[in-house]
């Protein structure tokens, strides 16, 4: 299970060792992330789940562009997407999981449709209540910006307030 939340193509490539074995602190986060939002999601949709990307080690997330605050460097987030028989239906599956984490009410701290559900970055921690934040990324001008989502069969209404707008050029 722990090897889902470790497994990188490009790690593997560039043999960057510290990505296969993370601190005990990782290790914690990412049982907490199962514990309270992978499993209960997984209960739910009654479906297997894929992780493409947990932790990130440090040279990984700089490899690959992701934000210095990244969720992933702590072992609090994992790029899901929902485990189908047929790549066509890939996107409805991403949003069930989506819409499931949202409906649950789980304790998420932040849940990003990524580039119209190609993928869900969700997180946890222990280190503050939940934020509950909910954004969608898009591409503008070839950079990546965070908005925050808009859905009209919202379960829990999230305020419109684009103030909270983040942008960034990099991944979370
Ligand atoms: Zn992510």
């Amino acid at each position: 299970m722990l090897q889902e939340f470790l497994k990188s193509n490009a790690a593997t490539r560039f043999g960057l060792q510290q990505q296969f074995t993370p601190p005990i602190q990782v290790i914690n986060n990412l049982r907490a992330l199962c514990v309270n939002i992978l499993q209960p999601l997984r209960d739910a949709v009654g479906q297997a789940i894929d992780i493409n990307s947990g932790y990130r080690c440090l040279a990984l997330n700089t490899m690959i562009g992701g934000s210095k605050n990244s969720q992933h460097i702590r072992g609090e987030a994992a790029d899901i997407e929902m485990t189908i028989p047929d790549e066509k239906d890939l996107k409805a599956g991403n949003k069930k999981l989506f819409d499931t984490i949202i409906a649950l009410d789980l304790p998420y701290d932040q849940l990003i449709n990524e580039f119209d559900f190609s993928w869900v970055h969700v997180s946890y921690t222990t280190k503050r209540k939940p934020r509950k934040q909910i954004l969608q990324a898009v591409r503008r001008n070839g950079k990546i910006v965070y908005l925050p989502y808009k859905a009209s069969n919202f379960a829990h209404p999230q305020p419109q307030d684009d103030t909270v707008q983040v942008s960034s050029f990099f991944v979370f």
